[in-house]
């Protein structure tokens, strides 16, 4: 009973494969590095280096390692690089999905978990969102994601595959003991912006937009802990496992951070002050994301312990605190 985990070596499925080992499950990478890094992953678990597009080499680890569920990560995130270069966010996105989803099924392989995002539902009409909501992406990274979560749909019912979709908010904060966190140079994520402003790494920051309709005119996002956010995928797991239903699930916590409110945080926290400037709005921010989250709660046992905005900041400084000597030990 092993565990593939695509993406196994980014942020977001580094967390992943540490969470499962934690928990005594056998766990295989799949990953092509391009950017992700082996010194996030636990010392010992197997990663195999390709990508999730190469039928033989899925069908191959499938085989080898006796996968029995998928989590699948792997993916181009970056929502301007998805507007500039569509058909490459389709093809990495939503055509490899399909090979690891068809190979998955001639492998045998019935449980699936998908990262999704909340960016599928574009410029929510309610908020707090609710999963039943239309979505109406409007980036093709989004649209990548969301014709993804239509083709398991579509096999779920031909194939008997199970899935879980996970649609992601605003994840951020790294690992409580310290072995993995966020570490693509060229962040452009506030929290992570905003560390590295604290820790001088960068001379100061922007704060895009200040004139939404919102209590202190900057936008809200619902942020999540890495932390939580794996153990959601766990819980997800257990629920299928058990025979659970195929199902879609927002996860966040409901609440909103405005863009001052995190700077605040990471300020207080980091007990350091930095040049922060106002500026125009980014394209294609809208003013607030947040989730509802009745339907997580209702249906798998996720209990989230990280909600505290000054926490996710504090594990995320720590983390880029550390960085650059975990990069340069992994080089030596
Ligand atoms: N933001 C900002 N300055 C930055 C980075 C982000 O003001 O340097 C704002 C951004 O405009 C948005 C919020 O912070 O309102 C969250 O942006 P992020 O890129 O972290 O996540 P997104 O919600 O776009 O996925």
């Amino acid at each position: 009973m092993t565990v593939l985990v695509t993406g196994g070596a980014g942020y977001i499925g580094s967390h992943m494969v540490h969470e499962l080992v934690d928990g005594g499950e056998n766990v295989v990478v799949l990953d092509n590095l391009s950017t992700g890094f082996r010194f996030l992953m636990p010392a010992g678990v197997p990663l195999v280096i390709g990508s999730t597009g190469d039928r033989d080499l899925v069908a191959k680890t499938i085989r080898q390692h006796g996968v029995t569920a998928i989590i699948h990560f792997a993916a181009s995130i970056v929502v301007p690089d998805s507007v500039r270069d569509p058909l490459g966010y389709y093809r990495n996105n939503t055509l490899n999905t399909c090979n690891l989803v068809d190979v998955a099924i001639e492998c045998g392989v019935r449980q699936v978990i998908f990262s999704s995002t909340a960016a599928v539902y574009g410029n929510a009409e309610h908020v707090p969102v609710r999963e039943d909501e239309p979505t109406a992406p409007i980036a093709p990274y989004g649209t990548s994601k969301l014709m993804s979560e239509i083709m398991l749909h579509d096999a779920g019912k031909a194939h008997g595959l199970r899935f879980v979709v996970l649609r992601y908010f605003n994840v951020a904060g790294a690992d409580p003991h310290g072995r993995t966190g966020q570490s693509t140079p060229q962040a452009t994520h506030l929290i992570k912006v905003a560390c590295e402003a604290a820790l001088g790494k960068r001379a100061g920051m922007d704060v895009f937009g200040t004139d939404y309709p919102t209590p202190d005119g900057t936008c809200l996002r619902d942020y999540i802990h890495v932390s939580d956010l794996v153990r959601a995928h766990s819980a997800a797991l257990a629920h299928l496992r058990a025979g659970g239903t195929s199902a879609t699930f927002n996860c966040g916590y409901g609440r909103g951070a405005s863009v001052l409110e995190v700077i605040s945080s990471v300020k207080r926290v980091g007990g350091v002050d930095f040049p922060v400037a106002i500026r125009g709005r980014r394209a294609g921010d809208p003013a607030a994301l947040i989730a509802n989250v009745d339907r997580i709660h209702a249906t798998l046992a996720w209990q989230p312990r990280f909600q505290d905005l000054d926490t996710i900041v504090a594990h995320a400084l720590a983390w880029e605190r550390s960085l650059a000597t975990k990069r340069d030990s992994a080089a030596a």
